[in-house]
């Protein structure tokens, strides 16, 4: 006699319709491939994928709300890669913990109070890092990168140049140094590269509605991204010839590769994204135009793109560039002339960039002049260690007091002795000792120290709301403005920041036009508050951080070649191995 198929599906006795995920529940056949291979389940033995799920079949309520291990998960997303059905267990735990506050197994704030690992919680595109790591170890590296972009739309080029706050956060550090996160990110990337047919993220439904992003820096390009996933037609409205702002612009190739960030912007045109270049939102288009063209939610991240000037005498003279113009220069038009005796003045990454630029574009002696002194430096320290191993000088706490020019020319610098930089409330206010002076001879001065928002963008929007302090008023976590539908975000609105902080501002800009959209709140459940999980690991054993290969000082000479050449294999998988791959688990810590 045939068996009827209905008559083989479970009976559920437990409230499976409640759980995101209740019809993954019943997908499940429990072949507990989840369980194999959830880093947790190796080392907690009460924590089991499959064995919660069939204690949710069997109707077992009490026991898996009042347990201890649905705490346990890290959601570092190795379970959905494995599962045959594709059931996302890590959702399915966060229900349960939900229902175990709501139904009061646990302390009503256990659900606040819980954390997950730190690196994931430090990352501002909150990457489920413990997972792909966790994937390397096993050589499984399409669904490690299919795991990062699930957050992240630049694998390769956060690989290369993020500042990795995730690694400072490492609770390896506490046994010797952190898993070199941002290196095994890179690794993912590059192999996808290799590939003869590359990653490119599915798309949900198609939705009818067209969405406008103006800038195609990481904030513009992530919001597109996110949108495109979830089915709206997006159009990238750019002022540039190319794609990419400020990674196209000003970050130097020798840092970040430009195939690997033309291949990355690809995968995003691929997924359908129009990207529209020489467009200036402000002077060609408008809100209103694209509101005639159907538009129906605008997402502006215009970045900071004048650069600050000094107010100091003789700042005209022929021969003194701002720094971010030079780089772009380079950028677009290839080597640019500069004197042999150039002089950068500023203290941050901005300036490091400038500086090592100028030295590989023709000049012979680069000094670096900055108001702070050496460990107030806004640079980061491994930026300035290159600075200094490539022969850039630093001379710290000076100020330039005036240009001194001959025949038109610039000739030198005169700098007077900078006493403190900040003032009692740590407020920018540098105080000088002007009988101290230093003087400086230069055929080209660079000028490095910060940008602001070019604001001929908010032409385009009359009603605007700007502020004296930032350019936008904006809702710092909604990113709203005081027009509806019309959401600001990326260094335009906070500042000068970083790469993956413009991919978290995309993502949330993507959120925020998405509810707007369907009709939703948009200020449910946000900020959502990411605490990591501190150890203090015991019994680990002792293992060297990977080196990451790097082009000789002398290979470096005049060169714009990446200077990191990324991890082999074997150094990937050997340090992925490093992850001690339980800082998720909160009830765990006397076990490790
Ligand atoms: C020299 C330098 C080095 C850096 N190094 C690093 C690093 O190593 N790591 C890191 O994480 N971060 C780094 N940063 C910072 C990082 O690049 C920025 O924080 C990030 O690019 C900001 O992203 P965004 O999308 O907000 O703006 P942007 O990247 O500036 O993009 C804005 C885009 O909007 C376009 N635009 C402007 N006005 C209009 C208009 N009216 N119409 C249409 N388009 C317009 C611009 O042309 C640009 O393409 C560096 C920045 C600089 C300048």
């Amino acid at each position: 006699m045939a068996i009827d198929k209905n008559e083989l599906e479970p009976r559920f006795k437990f409230e499976v319709a409640e759980l995101p995920g209740g019809e993954h529940i019943k997908k499940c056949f429990a072949c507990g491939s989840c369980t194999a291979v959830c880093p947790i389940s190796n080392i907690a033995e009460e924590y089991d994928p499959r064995k919660i799920i069939h204690m949710i079949i069997l109707g077992l309520k009490d026991r898996v709300l009042s347990s201890e291990a649905i705490w346990y998960c890290s959601h570092c997303g190795t379970c959905e890669f494995s599962c045959p059905q594709g059931v996302r267990f890590d959702g399915i735990i966060d229900a349960l913990r939900k229902i175990a506050v709501r139904d009061k197994y646990v302390a009503a704030d256990a659900y606040e109070t819980w954390g997950t690992a730190p690196c994931k919680a430090a990352c501002p595109a909150h990457i489920s890092i413990q997972g792909f790591v966790g994937m390397i170890a096993e050589g499984r590296y399409k669904e490690g990168l299919k795991l990062i972009k699930e957050n992240m739309p630049f694998p390769g080029i956060c690989g290369r140049i993020c500042h990795h706050p995730c690694e400072d956060k490492c609770n390896r550090s506490k046994v010797d140094k952190p898993v070199a996160i941002e290196y095994l990110k890179r690794f993912l990337a590059d192999q996808n590269l290799m590939e003869e047919i590359r990653y490119v993220p599915e798309i949900e439904e198609k939705r009818d509605e067209k969405i406008a992003v103006i800038g195609a820096g990481p904030a513009g390009l992530s919001a597109a991204y996110f949108l495109s996933i979830k089915g709206y037609t997006v159009t990238v409205f750019e002022k540039l010839p190319v794609a990419g702002g400020m990674m196209a612009a000003c970050i130097p190739a020798y840092r970040l590769s430009r195939d690997t960030l033309r291949e990355e912007i690809k995968t995003i045109v691929d997924m359908g994204v129009e990207i529209k270049t020489n467009v200036t939102f402000g002077k060609d288009i408008s809100i209103e135009s694209l509101k005639n063209e159907g538009y129906k939610a605008f997402f502006i991240a215009v970045g900071l793109h004048v650069s600050r000037g000094l107010n100091v005498e003789g700042e005209n003279i022929k021969g003194i560039i701002h720094g971010i113009d030079f780089l772009k220069d380079v950028s677009f038009k290839g080597n640019v002339a500069i004197g042999e005796k150039t002089i950068v003045i500023g203290g941050g990454n901005v300036a490091v960039d400038v500086a090592l630029t100028a030295l590989r574009s023709g000049a012979k002696e680069v000094q670096t002049v900055c108001l702070e002194a050496r460990d107030e430096m806004p640079a980061w320290e491994y930026e300035i260690k290159d600075a200094l191993d490539e022969g850039i000088i630093i001379k710290n706490s000076w100020g330039p007091g005036r240009f001194i020019e001959e025949n038109g020319q610039l000739k030198a610098v005169e700098f007077k002795r900078c006493t403190t930089v900040f003032d009692s409330e740590g407020r920018f206010n540098p105080q000088y000792d002007e009988s101290e002076l230093m003087t400086l001879e230069a055929d080209t001065i660079l000028i490095a120290i910060g940008q602001a928002c070019d604001m001929t963008f908010a032409g385009g929007v009359p009603d605007l709301d700007v502020s004296p302090r930032g350019p936008v008023v904006t809702d710092p976590f909604t990113l709203e403005t005081n027009i509806p539908g019309l959401f600001v975000g990326g260094d335009a609105s906070y500042g000068p920041k970083s790469v993956v902080e413009a991919v978290a501002s995309g993502k949330e800009a993507a959120i925020s036009i998405d509810r707007y959209l369907k009709g939703e709140d948009i200020k449910a459940d946000r900020p959502k508050d990411w605490k990591g999980i501190e150890l203090e690991p015991q019994n680990v054993e002792r293992a060297d951080r990977q080196q990451m290969p790097r082009l000789s000082l002398a290979e470096r000479k005049g060169r714009f070649e990446e200077i990191d050449l990324g991890f082999n294999e074997r150094q990937a998988k050997i340090e992925a191995c490093r992850c001690l791959r339980i800082c998720g688990i909160q009830g765990a810590k006397n076990k490790i």
